[in-house]
């Protein structure tokens, strides 16, 4: 049954309920009537059709003062609960929307003796609950966003004076290190902001996915090439097993996951470390990509957290490593677009498996 449909049942209700107490009321009021005139006037002259005309007479105006004894009981009641008649209730609902649209979340209206009101009041209180939680979470952001563009400007900063200052007589070895800082943190707010605009594009689904068929295993392989620089640096052990396999999506949304998933694997994994990247062709269709590393590991209570907005197990280890905790809520985000899932198993000095099934 649709809201309609359930609204004028309840309607038809109501008026079957009025109907019926109605009739018992004048039915009462009939009888009392009867039997105060056999009381007060117990051998009246009067013909029987009369009588009966007097009696329904009585009984219709003990009728009306019942009614009217009812109305005044109702109106006490309600200005006893603070006037919550059709015009108080008006202006509490218009109060508490004129607060959520001034930035005031704190909206909470006791839903107790409002009748036909009370789901009117729940939507607000929840509307109200879900504005503060929002507005919680962009407070966070912004306050995440400031401190991940503080840190490297400070740092910047930093070194720019250093290098500068004629007095420090700086060796070329040092000057080359500062500079080399200022690189890296000058990378980091760069990616920090191409993050952040890929997240936003994505969220606000701006920009529709470009799907089309392609091989992912030749994808795997490239992604792997392209970070060789990276592990080869740290002589990590890198095994690949990939079953030929195509997939429909968005291929340079999905380079980026795989970039993602093997850059934290490389960083977390420490020199002389082993990664293994496999794919397998599921026989339901899907492909199972799995990205395995023998390195530090993500504890069971981090794990639900990693995929956060600017999440990071060790934020000193992580801020050296130059990340920026937006990688892994990018690829959940390009993931979900496709319909896809992401699962990380982990255990501590160990390693860690993320899984994609895609
Ligand atoms: P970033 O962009 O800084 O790399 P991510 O969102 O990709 O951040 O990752 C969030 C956190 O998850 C990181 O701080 C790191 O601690 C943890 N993490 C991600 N991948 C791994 C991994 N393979 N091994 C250990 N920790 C990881």
């Amino acid at each position: 049954m649709n809201p309609e449909e359930r609204s004028v049942l309840h309607k038809v209700l109501w008026v079957l309920i009025a109907l019926i107490l109605l009739a018992l009321v004048f039915a009462a009021a009939y009888l009392i009537a009867n039997n105060l005139l056999d009381v007060f006037w117990p051998s009246s002259p009067l013909p029987p059709l009369v009588r009966f005309l007097l009696t329904v007479l009585l009984g219709f105006i003990l009728f009306a003062l019942l009614a009217l004894a009812g109305t005044c009981v109702g109106r006490w009641h309600r200005s006893k609960e603070g006037g919550r008649g059709r015009v108080g209730m008006d202006t509490l609902l218009l109060d508490a929307m004129d607060r959520i649209a001034h930035g005031d979340f704190d909206v909470s209206i006791t839903p107790v003796g409002y009748g036909v009101y009370t789901e009117v009041i729940d939507a607000i209180n929840r509307m109200a609950q879900q504005l503060g939680t929002m507005e919680g979470l962009r407070q966070d952001f912004i306050s995440n966003v400031s401190h991940e563009i503080q840190s490297p400007l400070t740092s910047i900063s930093g070194f720019a004076k250093l290098l500068q200052d004629q007095d420090a007589s700086l060796t070329p070895q040092q000057r080359t290190h500062y500079l080399g800082i200022i690189e890296a943190e000058s990378k980091r707010l760069s990616k920090l902001s191409d993050n952040l605009m890929k997240l936003s594009s994505l969220e606000s689904q701006s920009t529709p996915l470009n799907r089309r068929e392609y091989r992912l295993d030749q994808q795997l392989q490239s992604v792997i090439l392209m970070l060789e620089p990276q592990w080869q640096a740290k002589q990590l052990e890198v095994e690949a097993e990939l079953a030929p396999a195509t997939c429909n999506g968005d291929e340079e949304l999905l380079a980026q996951v795989w970039v993602n998933l093997l850059g934290n694997a490389i960083k977390f994994t420490p020199a002389g470390g082993s990664l293994r990247v496999t794919l397998h062709a599921q026989k339901d269709g899907h492909n199972l990509v799995r990205i395995t590393d023998n390195g530090i590991g993500i504890a069971p209570e981090a794990q639900m957290h990693i995929f956060e907005r600017f999440y990071k197990v060790d934020k000193a280890r992580e801020r050296a490593a130059g990340g920026n905790g937006l990688g892994l809520s990018l690829t959940k985000k390009i993931l979900e677009l496709h319909g896809a899932r992401i699962d990380v198993h982990s255990a501590l000095k160990e390693g860690s498996t993320f899984t994609v099934g895609l």
